[in-house]
């Protein structure tokens, strides 16, 4: 039977403009998906090939408003035994995010791969169309099923979990710096190095009712970004301005300076989620190095960094689990 693979756009700088090709300045989100799988006539060599527009934003303004519908056409096209496999394009500076999301809250084995560009359509050695191929060739492989939300980029297949953009202009942005890729794509030839050890898609317990009523409410999760002197209530203009959690972007291994680990220890105490993720790009938070998380109630967020712990944390709060049991999600997604 062919491949069915359905393309759902959401922007982009794959979906970017210049005019002006070999120059920086463009427009992200300007082309619609027809026009983006026209450039790629290749892609019928695949399999059939349709698309549908979610969104045409730069990846700057997704909202969680739009990755909610995103989910839910996803589960609902994967109903379908005719599709087999999706690819979202996307931009890229919060590619990672939106792929950590999806890994959570879609309810199926096939495979979803996003890609996205990091020169617009009309640059000089454009990459978006050779990644939408790639991703195309990826999502229409069976050997890309059950192994969680997938990205594909410059010829690199990552998991959701692990990847990260390291880059602002380069089209070897995206890194897999603790748990390595999954997979290479090189021309639509797949090779798979493993499968992501972490609970995702049909294995969450947050995937099979994310699309019924009643849908859950995200509640508002913030970042602080710790620095030198940085000041302790930051946490409390967060709380005041309706957060129900805090991430810690910490330096090194998730920390803060004394003060914010007084008035951090002192919100836990009452109640309130504090997770330590770090600002730095690699490696992993661990609990009880530098301060005891046993009674001061921190939790740690392991190897996410914090625009994904901040993401886990948000679907911990909206099952209302406590903090226990928010530690434990930090190490089983
Ligand atoms: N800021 C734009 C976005 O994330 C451009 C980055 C990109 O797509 O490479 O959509």
């Amino acid at each position: 039977m062919k491949s069915h693979v359905k393309i759902l756009a959401t922007g982009g700088t794959i979906a970017g403009i210049t005019r002006t090709p070999a120059r920086s300045g463009y427009h992200a989100g300007q082309m619609g998906i027809q026009d983006m799988i026209d450039t790629v006539p290749d892609l019928k060599s695949l399999g059939d090939i349709s698309g549908e527009q979610i969104a045409n934003v730069g990846s700057q303004d997704m909202t969680f408003e739009i990755l909610i519908r995103l989910t839910c056409r996803i589960n609902d096209l994967m109903k379908q035994d005719d599709i087999h496999g999706i690819v979202v394009t996307h931009g890229t500076d919060t590619m990672e995010e939106t792929a950590y999301f999806l890994n959570l809250s879609v309810n199926s084995p096939k495979p979803v791969v996003l890609t996205g560009a990091m020169r617009p359509a009309d640059a000089i050695s454009a990459d978006g169309p050779l990644n939408l191929f790639n991703a195309v060739a990826v999502a229409a492989d069976p050997n890309a099923r059950e192994r969680g939300v997938l990205v594909v980029m410059n010829d690199r297949i990552h998991g959701a979990h692990s990847l990260t953009k390291t880059n602002t202009t380069s089209v070897e942005t995206f890194l897999s710096p603790v748990n390595g890729l999954v997979g290479t794509v090189n021309y639509g030839k797949t090779a798979y190095f493993r499968f992501p050890f972490r609970r995702h898609t049909y294995l969450s317990e947050f995937s099979s009712r994310f699309c019924q009523p009643p849908h859950p409410l995200l509640p508002r999760v913030d970042i602080i970004y710790a620095c030198i002197d940085m000041p302790p209530d930051l946490i409390d203009f967060s709380l005041a301005g309706g957060a129900k959690g805090i991430v810690i972007a910490g330096d090194g291994n998730g920390n803060m300076n004394q003060a914010t680990i007084k008035n951090a220890g002192q919100k836990a105490a009452s109640g309130t989620c504090i997770v330590r993720s770090s600002r730095v790009p690699t490696g992993t938070v661990s609990r009880n190095v530098e301060m005891n998380d046993d009674t001061l109630g921190f939790i740690v967020s392991d190897e996410l960094n914090p625009a994904k712990a901040r993401i886990l944390l948000m679907l911990g709060l909206s099952n209302k689990y406590s903090q226990d049991q928010i530690q434990q999600l930090f190490y089983s997604y």
